[in-house]
């Protein structure tokens, strides 16, 4: 049986870390909340789900396909969404009125191609589901025209499906979550280096269909520069690429398919670029003397190459949440006077962590921290489910821009977000530029899902006006589907469009995802 995160929040219940005591005091003095628990999810029984609207003889072609199709209450209520903020407020609350009218799991490659086609020829919408932790309403049951949907679980297609130890590739198969991948790459000396928040729950397919970033991004690069080969059903057919290791035979199909967040197709399988398993992973915190400061050496190092594989800078406000949650005094937080926490991790063979380490240490030191940030990796989505009982707004956006233009930015986003505290950090580094993460809590105030979504749209307007990327590793969804044309342009998103109908002719696939 496969494991399933809890359907209103993150994890297993119980799994993750609770809020420490001295939260309390924090939240009391920069939000105004008092840390009273003042909402709890909804039980299951008190879901509200409308009747599957599937008819009987679609849905005895689809069991007939794949041998395993749900219409039960508890798995239309897991595959109703993702994992936004929004979508928390709604699972909370129990609002899955919308949810899938089945749960589809196909075992592989053709049950997957003949489920579209099915679903292609009767006008029902499917929407692919990995691991189910989208942040930008890419889960969303949108039904566009039609009026039935049905998830399309990728959780039987999963495992390693080929290792190439010489050219250092491995064929994966969509569902297979992050931590299983690098489990069985473990036995063959490999990894993935991807290590996204999410890496508990996300899956190869789902990192590929968004072009995910993971925490050692940075120095491993993004899954998108990782990725070989694809594999990918389409309602129309098989779109697949060839694993060389570099061609000029045209545009890039592969990369079409990257990113492409189920609205072509399903990803069946993909080839990844896979690495040593590190012998060495050294992790460090330190206090740098301002944002800028920081920035201006991140900055130096990446362009002289030698960058760490993990490099997270957080600016002031981060900063002193971050040490504020981790237990740290009020008066020692007063003491760091605008400093800023700069975490820096290198992976590899013992010897060549420590050369670069010796390379980049002069450069970093200002003050030691230890190396807490390892253990605490994982934490904050746990804490987000704690953070919503208490009446808490806590969401996060992202995006990227030129090295010129980052300070530039970065005051834009947070002039658009008004009584929130707003923490930032930069965390994946190219010679160009960089990606800045934004964290943003306040305290709730009249309708939740509105008082966000006006702030969302606020930040959205501002980056577009500040010319940074709509989305740096989150992907598009639903969410942030009315922005395309500002990104791409209108002949760029009519490309879109043109390749969507080609692959897509009935508009079934993923319908008011990625186009606006
Ligand atoms: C707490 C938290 C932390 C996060 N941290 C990071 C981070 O550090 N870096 C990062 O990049 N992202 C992060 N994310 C966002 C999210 O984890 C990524 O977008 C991830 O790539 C989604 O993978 P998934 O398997 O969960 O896909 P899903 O959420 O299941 O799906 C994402 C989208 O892709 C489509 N899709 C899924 N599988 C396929 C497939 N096989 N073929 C075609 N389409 C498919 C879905 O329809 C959906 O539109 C975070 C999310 C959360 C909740």
């Amino acid at each position: 049986m496969r494991r399933e995160q809890v359907f209103w929040g993150w994890g297993e219940p119980g799994a993750g870390p609770s809020l420490p005591g001295h939260a309390t005091a924090f939240l009391r003095d920069e939000l105004g909340v008092d840390g009273a628990v003042v909402a709890r999810p909804v039980a299951l029984e008190q879901v509200r789900l409308r009747e599957p609207a599937l008819d009987t003889g679609l849905l005895e072609r689809l069991d007939a396909i794949t041998g395993s199709v749900r219409t039960d209450r508890e798995a239309r209520v897991l595959r109703c969404r993702g994992k936004s903020y929004l979508d928390l407020l709604a699972q909370r609350a129990g609002a899955c009125e919308d949810a899938p009218d089945a749960v589809v799991a196909p075992a592989d490659h053709d049950q997957a191609a003949a489920v579209l086609q099915a679903c292609a020829e009767a006008g029902v919408a499917v929407v692919p589901f990995g691991g189910g932790t989208s942040v930008v309403g890419g889960l969303e049951p949108l039904r566009g025209p039609f009026e039935a949907l049905i998830s399309l679980d990728l959780g039987r297609m999963d495992g390693l499906l080929g290792v190439d130890e010489r050219s250092l590739t491995a064929v994966l198969a969509p569902g297979v979550r992050l931590p299983e991948a690098d489990r069985a790459l473990a036995a063959h000396g490999l990894t993935l280096g991807h290590v996204p928040q999410s890496y508990e729950w996300a899956t190869v397919g789902g990192c590929v269909a968004t072009r995910s970033s993971g925490q050692a991004s940075t120095g491993y690069g993004r899954i998108d520069a990782n990725l070989v080969a694809v594999r990918c059903a389409t309602p129309l057919g098989e779109l697949a690429t060839l694993a060389a290791p570099a061609s000029a035979a045209g545009p890039d199909l592969r990369q079409l398919v990257a990113g492409s967040e189920g609205v072509l197709g399903v990803i069946t399988a993909a080839t990844l670029r896979v690495h040593p398993l590190p012998e060495a992973r050294r992790h460090e915190g330190w206090l740098v003397a301002s944002f800028e400061q920081g920035c201006e050496t991140l900055r130096q190092l990446e362009q002289a190459g030698a960058a760490p594989d993990i490099a997270r800078l957080s600016d002031e406000d981060e900063t002193r949440y971050t040490l504020a949650l981790a237990g740290l005094p009020a008066a020692a937080r007063r003491a760091l006077g605008g400093r800023c926490l700069l975490v820096a991790g290198w992976e590899g063979s013992a010897e060549e962590v420590e050369r670069r380490r010796r390379v980049a240490r002069p450069r970093l030191a200002s003050r030691r921290l230890g190396a807490r940030w390892e253990h605490s990796r994982f934490a904050g989505p746990h804490l987000r489910d704690d953070l919503l009982d208490r009446g808490v707004m806590v969401e996060t956006l992202e995006t990227a821009t030129s090295w010129s233009n980052l300070a530039a930015l970065r005051a834009a986003v947070r002039a658009a977000l008004p009584g929130t505290l707003t923490g930032c950090h930069v965390s994946h580094l190219y010679p160009t530029g960089a990606s800045l993460y934004f964290t943003v809590l306040a305290r709730q105030e009249g309708d939740p899902a509105a008082q966000w979504r006006a702030l969302k749209a606020a930040a959205t307007d501002a980056i577009a006006a500040a010319g940074g990327t709509l989305t740096h590793h989150h992907a598009v969804g639903r969410d942030h589907a009315p922005w395309m044309p500002a990104e791409a342009g209108d002949l760029g998103v009519g490309i879109l469009r043109a390749l969507k109908e080609r692959c897509d002719p009935a508009g079934v696939m993923n319908p008011g995802k990625l186009l606006p």
